[in-house]
Parts: structure tokens; C-alpha cells; sequence
């Protein structure tokens, strides 16, 4: 893979005297220009610190205060936005909350809005009240939805007390407890211009953004820029095994590895996990080997703070499954990996890197993680082609060990 392939996907970055960030992707052969505007923080934090005081954050409070954003957002500039038949939409992240919208013709005209009009919002009670039954109601649908509930278990499983393992909306009680006081001093805390990214890419020209955003008249920050207390969390697993039942025709099972090596950079421990699930349940993976070529998913996700390996299956003998997958594994362990292969499944994985970024969404999703992550789209590629085989097979003995390995199984009811 040639850098001039990676070279189109390297964003400019910019900061403007307000303190907001740019990060800009020009990619001239689109149509659309995709923006989004967004915070450093999510449902994983539950406290920041600013100006050497901690400003603790309740369950469920980012993603109700994202809610009552969108609620008075559409109220500011809803108009502005349907004239150009734009519609704009929110969302909570772990570690971020993003306000983004897509458009053919008016993209700095509408991100210009938007940024003024996020800076000038006020809470009123009654828009808290309004949304916190809209939240409750989507509550109520997550509950009922297996796929969310196998998730959350694992997730219970694997850590102890890392945010992570909460719900991104709280729960019932949660959701209730929350004010607008509250809301209110985590607005002005976390919504300032210098918490403020703007990601936009498309057929932009990066000078002409700088400019104009430049020009906007923004508030001033009123405080120091707030920063995230990361959570303690243990290396260990809560438990190696969890269960129970929901409507589901089949088993849903999920074999988990917790992180525990935080020295390695992040775009490496994930490039490095995938390409050792890829040996395992490749077409000529350790699995396929074996006899077993069962379809499923696999997955690295995490952040700076934490992370895990995730092995998905929906299969009707989930107990024969987990066996044959640890004598893979300790197969793997075992031989020396083949170069050969080694080789191709580097190959596929950075072709699959870029091909997803042909597709905008998927594009704006990089920009957005990788961001965040403090990392780059170069690093990735680069943390793939820099797996070796000796890395693997650390990743192999250390990280997927039946020591951090968490079964979790929804079964039908
Ligand atoms: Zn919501």
C-alpha cells in the first residue's frame, strides 16, 4: 500500500482565535458536505475538571442535555435549516456528542448558524420535563431490544466501574433525578468554544472555512477548557460468565477480551486484535481449520481508557462453540503464524480501511474517532502494516487469555 493512496484521507486542521477547532477533509469529487459539530465528552464521563474544581456529571445527564440542545436548536434555527431541506440530527457518544447534518448547497451558512446558536442556548424547565418523557419513552424501547441487552451484559461483565458499563441514557430513576440546574451548569461547563470541534468534509476549499468561522462574532469561554478524569478501573474481569434469557429465536453469544496493555498506542492495539481475529476466523483462519466455518462478527472498540476484543455469534450450540474457539485459540498460540498469511490478511484489512472510506458517512466517522482518539487516519494503516508476527503472538498469549476472556450468552426465553 503506496502513502499516496492515504494522502487524500489527511485532514487540516485549524485553530481559530475563538479556541474552536477545524478539522476539514476536502474531498472535491463529492457532492455533499457533511459537518458535524462536537464536544469532547459523552456518556463515559462522569466527571470533568475545570479551573481545579470537579464537576461531577450524572447517569444519563450528557444524553438529556444533548436532547434539550436539539429540542431548542430546532426551535433557533430549525427554519433556516428545512429552507435547504437540511435536517440536523444529535447523538451521544462514550466520549463525545456530536450535532451533524449533511448538504448539497449551503454548508458554511448552516455550520455558522449552528456553531452560534449551540454557544446561545438556555434550558427551560419545561423543555427538560418535555424531553425527559421523550427519553423515557426511548428507554423503554432499548429495554425491549435484545441485541442492546446483550451488550450491556457483556459489558457489566468486563468492567467493574468504568462508565462504560452503564447505559448511554441512564435508567428510569436516572433520567428522573436529572434538573435543569444540572443541565445547566454541565452547559456552560462543556459548551464553550474552545470544547468545539467543527469536522466538515466534502467539495470545501479549507481557507475560505478558516476565514469565514474566523469572522463569526462567538462568546468569549468564560471558563478554563474543562478535561476529562479518566475512570480507575480494574484490569480484571467482574466475571468470566454471564447469562440470561430474551426474545430471541436463537443464542446470542459473545466471547469478550478485556485490554489490559495500555502501553500500546491505540490505533495499534485495535489493528493488531482485528488482524489476530481475522487468523482465527478467517477463511483460512484457525476456526475454518477446524471444520468450523460458522458465520459471526468480530470487533475491536474501546478508547484511550479502555478497550476489548468482541467475538459475536448467533448459533444454536453455544457451549461446543466456546470449547472449539479456545482450542483454536490455543492453536494459534502455539504455531508460528505463517508470513504467507500474515501478509494477506494485512493486505485486506487496509483495503477494507480504504474502501469504507469511499463512503462519506464512513469517512466523517473516521475524521470523528480517530480525532478523538488522538490518533490519525495514517496511524491506522500504518498500525496494521506494523503488526508483526511477534506482536501477534503477544496479542495472542496476553491479551486473548481465558484470564480476560468474558462469555456472555442471551438464550431464548
Ligand atoms: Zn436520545
Amino acid at each position: 500500500m503506496t502513502a499516496a493512496a492515504w494522502s487524500a484521507w489527511v485532514p487540516q486542521h485549524a485553530l481559530l482565535a475563538s479556541g474552536v477547532q477545524l478539522v476539514l477533509l476536502p474531498q472535491p469529487q463529492w457532492l455533499r458536505t457533511l459537518v458535524h459539530v462536537a464536544i469532547p465528552f459523552g456518556s463515559c464521563d462522569g466527571a470533568v475538571r475545570c479551573a481545579n474544581q470537579s464537576l461531577l456529571i450524572a447517569p444519563g445527564a450528557q444524553h438529556l442535555l444533548e436532547h434539550v440542545l436539539a429540542n431548542r436548536l430546532e426551535q433557533m434555527i430549525g427554519a433556516q435549516f428545512a429552507a435547504h431541506g437540511v435536517n440536523l440530527q444529535a447523538q451521544t457518544g462514550w466520549h463525545r456528542t456530536g450535532y451533524h447534518f449533511w448538504t448539497l448547497d449551503a454548508p458554511l451558512e448552516l455550520t455558522s448558524a449552528l456553531l452560534q446558536a449551540l454557544l446561545a442556548v438556555d434550558i427551560p424547565a419545561d423543555t427538560v420535563a418535555h424531553e425527559q418523557q421523550i427519553v423515557a419513552h426511548e428507554l423503554r424501547q432499548r429495554q425491549h431490544d435484545p441485541r442492546i441487552q446483550a451488550r450491556q451484559q457483556m459489558l457489566q461483565a468486563l468492567f467493574h466501574q468504568h462508565p462504560v458499563r452503564n447505559s448511554v441514557i441512564g435508567t428510569p430513576a436516572q433520567i428522573e433525578a436529572l434538573d435543569s440546574a444540572h443541565l445547566l451548569a454541565l452547559y456552560r461547563t462543556l459548551y464553550q468554544p474552545q470544547t468545539l470541534t467543527v469536522f466538515a468534509a466534502g467539495p470545501l476549499d479549507p481557507n475560505a472555512w478558516a476565514a469565514a468561522l474566523s469572522a463569526l462574532p462567538l462568546p468569549a469561554s468564560a471558563q478554563p477548557r474543562p478535561v476529562r478524569v479518566e475512570p480507575v478501573e480494574p484490569a480484571t474481569v467482574v466475571t468470566q460468565r454471564a447469562q440470561s434469557t430474551a426474545s430471541v429465536a436463537v443464542p446470542m453469544l459473545r466471547l469478550a477480551f478485556k485490554e489490559r496493555d495500555f502501553t500500546l498506542p491505540y490505533a495499534l492495539r485495535e489493528q493488531s486484535s482485528l488482524l489476530a481475529l481475522e487468523l482465527l476466523t478467517g477463511p483460512a483462519g484457525a476456526l475454518a481449520r477446524a471444520g468450523r466455518a460458522i458465520q459471526g462478527s468480530y470487533d475491536y472498540a474501546g478508547d484511550l481508557s479502555f478497550g476489548y476484543s468482541v467475538l459475536e455469534w448467533h448459533t444454536p450450540q453455544p457451549e461446543q462453540l466456546l470449547e472449539l474457539v479456545a482450542s483454536a485459540l490455543a492453536d494459534l498460540r502455539q504455531q508460528p503464524i505463517d508470513p504467507a498469511q500474515l501478509a494477506l490478511v494485512q493486505r485486506n484489512r487496509c483495503a477494507q480501511m480504504l474502501r469504507a472510506l469511499e463512503q462519506p458517512d464512513q469517512a466523517m466517522l473516521w475524521l470523528l474517532t480517530t480525532h478523538f482518539k488522538q490518533t490519525s487516519l495514517s496511524d491506522y494503516l500504518a498500525a496494521a502494516q506494523a503488526s508483526s508476527a511477534e506482536l501477534l503472538q503477544q496479542r495472542l498469549s496476553e491479551h486473548f487469555q481465558p484470564l480476560n476472556a468474558v462469555a456472555s450468552l442471551v438464550l431464548p426465553r
